[in-house]
């Protein structure tokens, strides 16, 4: 699990989270909503371990966070692919033994088994954050933390990276972390959400899915078919 208690984190004399406490059980699928400027790319930072707090603790399963931890992976709002390397070469990041039929595998979870050998410029946004989505997961990172990820992505491709994200996760389980402006992005999608105001939590809501994951992907994949 994260946790982060009593944090406390300012720039200057802006506090940005103040006496902040949160846990988020292994396997969660959290939603963090709230206003710009709120705190929440913050937030993600100090749960990643790029930031510290002033005080109080960030914690990964007991450890505390004092560096990028090796079992959280990151996806922004821009996919931040590197432009000079094919698709498979910006997915298989860590070069080990196998590393491309590593990464193919992925690219072929996230729809791109035909696009490994393009340059990122050839590629759609939509593909262009599948690809950073894959490469976010080759590793198996235990957690995943999403900053805006579909921000910048049209309505109907936004819906199609929702159905990815939703199967990928039923499949994998890792826990999650998802900043969105988006609400009903949020609602659909995590297993809570909580509202971030004022350097603190406004708002936590358990969303009760009675119904497995992969079930709700499905029905929803025959949701959109029928449109
Ligand atoms: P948005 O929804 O617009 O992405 P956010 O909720 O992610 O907003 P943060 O990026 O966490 O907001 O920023 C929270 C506040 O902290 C903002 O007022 C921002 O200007 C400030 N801030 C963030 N990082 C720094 C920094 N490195 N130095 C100074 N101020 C910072
Ligand atoms: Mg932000």
């Amino acid at each position: 699990p994260i946790a982060l208690t009593r944090v406390k984190k300012s720039f200057g004399k802006l506090d940005v989270l103040s006496n902040f406490n949160l846990e988020v059980p292994a396997g969660q699928f959290l939603a963090v909503v709230g206003r710009s400027g709120g705190g929440k790319s913050t937030l993600m930072r100090l749960i990643a371990g790029l930031d510290a707090p002033n005080s109080g603790a960030v914690t990964i399963a007991g450890e505390k966070v004092d560096r990028l931890h090796p079992e959280v992976r990151l996806l922004f709002q821009e996919a931040r692919l590197v432009p000079w390397q094919r698709v498979i070469e910006n997915v298989g990041i860590a070069r080990g033994s196998n590393w491309q039929e590593t990464a193919r595998a992925v690219l072929a979870d996230v729809g791109l088994q035909e696009r490994e050998e393009d340059w990122p410029t050839v590629l759609s946004g939509g593909q262009r954050q599948r690809v950073a989505l894959a490469r976010a997961l080759v590793s198996r990172p235990q957690i995943l933390l999403l900053d805006e990820p579909f921000g910048a992505l049209d309505a109907l491709t936004r819906i199609d990276m929702h159905r990815l994200l939703e199967t990928i996760w039923a499949d994998r389980g890792f826990t999650t972390v998802l900043i969105t402006h988006d609400v009903a992005e949020a609602v659909a999608l995590a297993d809570r959400v909580v509202v971030l105001h004022q350097g603190s939590i406004a708002l936590d809501i358990d969303i009760d899915l009675d119904r497995p994951r992969r079930e709700l992907a499905d029905s929803r994949a025959v949701g959109l078919q029928r449109r």
